[in-house]
């Protein structure tokens, strides 16, 4: 249909500080070939940083449906900030930024003053963030409804969490950015939410961003579900309409089990359950 913007499933492989750079380098010809074959997904690879330039180089036939992500980044162009990864270093490289994941947080005291700041900065770089937020303890969404949310506005939760990571960033920046929702307690304990759990949640976290930030910016942020995804659960998940794509730990480490997660989730998301 004319004027019609097709989006597909936005797939993101956190390796996390996984693996040696001949094994990343194995593993990112396999998932390019996934992506070759899986045209109707968005994929992207977040391997370690040092890793980024070498894959980058190694998949130069890849297909425009693989972009690359850093696993984090810093606020500042460049300084005295030992460790960190300046943007400007992996402009043209990478489109991608994951922002405040739990990991982060927990190792690195990364909290919501920091994630708002480096969402800010990353949107103005013309990266697109991809704020993680998520709940430490499972709500009882199915049976208590309407006072959950109530009590997720009242303590840190979810939602605080967004309006932090958010706080000050012009609408017309914010419309690009990404949120994953990932519970922190189905992140590689392989204790998985269920479809309609995660569903509830991303609707209410659609439905804050149009109370707080307007309509525009609910329509076109994505939302991604992250915690233990694998072949054998991704279909609820992708089977939900304010579920975008998938934020993949352990299961983008294993090529052949990624492929099924990206077909399942390109199958799902055109119309043809499989
Ligand atoms: C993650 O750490 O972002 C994640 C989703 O991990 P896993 O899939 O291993 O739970």
């Amino acid at each position: 249909m004319k004027g019609e913007i097709i989006t597909y499933p936005l797939i993101v492989a956190n390796w996390k500080m996984h693996l040696t750079l001949s094994e990343a380098l194995v593993l990112a010809g396999q998932e390019a070939k996934t992506a070759e074959q899986v045209k109707h997904i968005e994929m992207v690879i977040c391997p370690s940083a040092g890793f980024i330039y070498p894959i980058f180089e190694f998949t130069k036939a890849r297909p425009e449906n693989l972009t690359f992500g850093l696993q984090n980044a810093m606020w500042e162009e460049e300084g005295q900030f030992t460790g960190e990864n300046s943007l400007l270093h992996f402009k043209g490289i990478c489109k991608y930024v994951i922002i405040g994941h739990s990991e982060r947080r927990k190792y690195f005291a990364e909290d919501d003053e920091i994630v708002n700041k480096k969402t800010e900065f990353v949107l103005r770089h013309n990266f697109t963030p991809i704020v993680c937020v998520g709940e430490e303890e499972r709500f009882h969404l199915e049976d208590h409804y309407q006072s959950e949310i109530r009590r997720m506005k009242e303590r840190e939760g979810i939602l605080t969490q967004i309006e932090k990571a958010f706080d000050g960033i012009p609408k017309n920046l914010l419309e690009n950015a990404v949120v994953a929702y990932e519970p922190l307690w189905a992140i590689g304990t392989g204790n998985v939410s269920s479809g309609a759990y995660a569903a509830a949640i991303a609707y209410i976290i659609k439905s804050h961003l149009k109370e707080k930030f307007g309509e525009a910016v609910a329509q076109n942020v994505k939302i991604l579900y992250g915690g233990s995804t694998a072949s054998d659960n991704v279909k609820e998940f992708m089977m939900q309409p304010d579920i975008d794509g998938l934020l993949v730990g352990g299961s983008s480490l294993k090529a052949q089990e990624f492929n099924k997660i990206c077909s399942i989730s390109a199958e799902v998301k055109s119309g043809r359950v499989i």
